[in-house]
């Protein structure tokens, strides 16, 4: 008799999952295959190389065998050091010992915050265009989403955040935030997040505050944490962090989250009983991240807010196009409706005529349709080869 997997498969995994990019990414391939250049417009990962001196500090602690399990929580030295950066940069006093937990990384993080959370049929408020994998994670937990509306105006995006005193019902345990955000590109502004925090403490909501772009502000702006903002906000938070967007080390998955004692070690808990921890030596490389030079990260931003600016000019000038001005992250997420198709469909359409892979906004919750995301993290020259097929792509559409 066949084995009818289906039958033994968790009712998790049986939801419904977003779609993910395979399809066009077999057809890029394909693309490639047949001897056309490719510009890929879709990496949700810095391009560069790790920084030199991180890679040297994982190889020292590899040379000196730290090739053992480190405690679940992470390498006491590890967490010591990431709550001094959080001291540092965000103004928050966190104990190291008590509230703060090494990850692998900023997905692991969310899902561990996640699992620490929400008991099945538990809502989550989080906006109408938001991080796609944030959904397959709360659908795996079993939690419901309920969606903040976002609002295009002009050149900038609103997401209508006074909207959480309407939607919460005595079953909605928490709100995610992700700022600076994917795909939108905005930075929260102190008085948003004052916003948040007042109708999360009215309505005794928990806060999920993904900051793994925390570093990629642009215009002389300045990332704040909800944490921050008062004692009553920090114990209500789980900070979500990773290395990977800030130092360009999204392989070496590693990151952290900060939480109130009780939180912290219900997420060890799950922790312990998943992914047991973080690589030692990948800790001890994001130590010496932390402690070293921020040059980096610097040079890194300023590539960014160049490549930034040539993508928005290029996209701004095409017509029919609207373009909303991103201010961190690295992605432009930008109003295609007028082009009349489906952003499924004309994500194909870029990719067949123009050669360009970009990822279509449905991928991004419900509020996303009729919008494209392109990410601005590939070299300059590479952008502005994108910006040609792109063109190429739509100027043979008739628009509406
Ligand atoms: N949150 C957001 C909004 C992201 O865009 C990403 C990566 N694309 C992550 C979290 C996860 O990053 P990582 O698991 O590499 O830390």
């Amino acid at each position: 008799m066949a084995l009818e997997t289906e039958h033994f498969l968790a009712s998790r995994v049986k939801s419904k999952l977003t779609k993910g990019l395979h399809d066009v990414n077999r057809l890029a391939r394909e693309i490639e295959k047949a001897g056309h250049k490719v510009v890929r417009l879709v990496q949700g990962e810095p391009d560069f190389d790790t920084p030199n001196h991180i890679k040297k500090a994982a190889e020292a602690a590899l040379a000196k065998g730290m090739t053992h399990y480190s405690p679940v929580e992470g390498l006491e030295e590890v967490r010591h050091i990431v709550a001094e950066k959080i001291k540092r940069d965000l103004g928050i006093n966190y104990t190291p010992e008590k509230e703060v937990l090494i990850t692998e990384g900023g997905t692991l993080g969310l899902f561990i915050a996640f699992m620490a959370l929400i008991n099945p049929g538990d809502e989550v408020l989080l906006p109408e265009i938001t991080f796609g994998p944030y959904l397959n994670m709360l659908s795996l937990a079993e939690g419901k989403p309920v969606f903040i509306p976002v609002e295009r105006k002009g050149k900038y995006f609103v997401i209508h955040w006074e909207e959480i005193s309407r939607l919460a019902t005595p079953r909605t345990k928490a709100v995610l935030l992700n700022d600076p955000q994917n795909p939108l590109g905005i930075v929260m502004s102190k008085k948003e997040l004052e916003l948040v925090g007042e109708m999360a403490l009215k309505k005794d909501l928990m806060v999920i505050s993904d900051e793994v772009y925390e570093k990629l502000v642009f215009d002389g702006l300045k990332h704040i944490s909800i944490a921050s903002l008062s004692e009553e906000l920090k114990e209500r938070t789980v900070l979500v962090n990773s290395f990977s967007k800030t130092y360009a080390m999204t392989g070496w998955r590693i990151g952290y989250n900060a939480a109130n004692p009780e939180l912290t070690r219900a997420m060890s808990r799950i922790y312990q009983g998943s992914a047991r921890c973080a690589a030692p030596f990948t800790q001890m490389a994001v130590k010496a991240a932390i402690e070293g030079s921020q040059d980096c990260v610097e040079e890194m931003r300023l590539k960014y807010d160049e490549r930034r600016k040539a993508l928005y000019n290029g996209l701004a000038a095409i017509e029919g196009m609207v373009v909303p001005y991103p201010q961190g992250a690295f992605y432009i997420f930008a109003d295609v409706r007028a082009f009349g198709m489906s952003s499924w469909d004309l994500t194909l359409h870029i990719l067949q005529e123009g050669h360009v892979v970009v990822s279509p906004g449905s991928y991004y919750g419900p509020g996303g349709e009729g919008y494209i995301r392109f990410s601005y993290a590939t070299p300059r020259e590479e952008i502005l080869m994108g910006l040609e097929g792109i063109k190429r792509a739509l100027d043979n559409i008739k628009k509406k």
